[in-house]
């Protein structure tokens, strides 16, 4: 079995939201690491990846009891291990945060609900970074899912919430530092 290892950077072209005032599932994607800075969970970088993966390489990914090569990569349900490992991501360097107050306006009485203010805590101007390590075995590298997989990551271009008003906006740098 190879073992590749990957440096990943995540630079932010637009705010990032990390939390915000409502109990969203999607909001609580971005969450606080111990030491109180902003981190990209591992299982959410996974997730994006991992569907990267099945829109990219047409996989015929079934809900139950599936053998695509998205699940032998990622692991599925029916006791199938992970063959990838992601890093929490961590800023690299000095980053802003800020903090989004947003008004949602009750569509029937056009009134300003004070109760609906909300406030979401962005981070701008940083790069995210940790590391990915993929292992192979024989069968799938000769099928290029290194390739293939190195293709899904860079095909991040957005994460997190808050698309529609051009929030999450990134640009993903992977590269191979070897095993290690
Ligand atoms: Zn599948």
């Amino acid at each position: 079995m190879k073992k590749i290892t990957y440096k990943i950077e995540i630079s932010l072209k637009s705010p990032l939201i990390v939390s915000s005032g409502e109990t969203n599932s999607i909001m609580r994607s971005m969450i606080i690491g111990i030491d109180g800075k902003p981190i990209i969970p591992a299982t959410t970088l996974k997730g994006i990846v991992r569907s990267n993966y099945i829109y990219l390489h047409h996989c015929q990914h079934k809900i139950f009891k599936c053998n695509c090569e998205t699940c032998m990569l990622f692991g599925s349900q029916n006791n199938r291990s992970s063959l990838v490992f992601f890093e929490d991501l961590k800023p690299s360097e000095e980053y802003y945060v800020s903090i989004r107050t947003q008004t949602a306006i009750d569509r029937y009485r056009r009134a300003v609900h004070l109760n609906n203010l909300f406030s979401q805590k962005t981070i701008e101007n940083t790069t995210f970074c940790g590391e990915i390590s993929i292992y192979l075995p024989p069968d799938l590298e000769k099928q290029n899912v290194k390739e293939k997989f190195e293709q899904a990551v860079k095909f991040i271009e957005m994460i997190g919430s808050g698309k529609s008003r051009g929030l999450g906006h990134v640009k993903v740098c992977i590269e191979e530092v070897g095993d290690r």
